[in-house]
């Protein structure tokens, strides 16, 4: 079991990364951004709910989220382990993490931090919303918030593994591949 957080700003690559590293190392990949579309697309209270905050650059609350999360770990129990991409967000969603998986007798191996500079996040994801068609993304101010609510409420996450030594950085400019050969070479390492 390698369950791991790939962890970055808005724009990092998580996304992108994620995917191909869930096929390479038959993870399932787990994405709460995902998640919320797919219930924003079928219409459902949840998805209206997390519309609400998700438009505005802000976190969807936590009962919210990790309700959804756990929901969906628990329908998939018969996996090599998970790649967690979005969650956690805040110190909250970590804890509530930790304990999910330590009822399974699981633990999070490593969260691997993409780092992306201010700007460069900017410009990538205004680029990415000509073709998205995601709210979140079509506004720089919307975009600037989501950026300041990383700031503020999600990277005291990356201390809360790296107290034990679970946190890692990794380069998150280059090309697609570049990126993902950085981040094999540190999970060939913990598999
Ligand atoms: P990005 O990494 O580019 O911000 P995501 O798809 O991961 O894109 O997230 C899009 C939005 O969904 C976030 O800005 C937030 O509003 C909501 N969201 C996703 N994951 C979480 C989470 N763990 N907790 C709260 N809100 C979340």
């Amino acid at each position: 079991m390698t369950n791991v957080i790939l962890f970055g700003p808005p724009g990092s690559g998580k996304g992108t990364q994620a995917k191909k590293l869930a096929t390479n190392y038959h993870l399932l990949h787990i994405s709460t951004g995902d998640l919320f579309r797919a219930e924003i697309g079928s219409k459902t209270d949840l998805g209206l709910e997390a519309m609400s905050y998700i438009s505005k650059g802000l976190l969807v609350p936590d009962a919210i989220t990790i309700g959804m999360l756990r929901k969906k770990v628990e329908e998939n129990h018969d996996v090599n382990g998970v790649i967690f991409d979005g969650f956690p967000r805040n110190v909250l969603q970590a804890e509530a993490l930790d304990e999910l998986l330590a009822e399974r007798d699981q633990r999070i191996a490593a969260l691997i931090a993409l780092e992306v500079d201010d700007q460069e996040i900017i410009n990538r994801i205004l680029d990415r919303a000509k073709t998205s068609g995601r709210v979140d993304d079509a506004d720089e101010e919307i975009i600037r918030n989501r950026i300041q609510v990383y700031k503020g409420e999600t990277a005291p996450v990356f201390d809360f593994y790296s107290e034990d030594g679970r946190s890692y950085k990794v380069h998150g400019v280059g090309s697609i591949d570049e990126i993902y050969n950085r981040l094999r070479n540190l999970v060939d390492t913990l598999i």
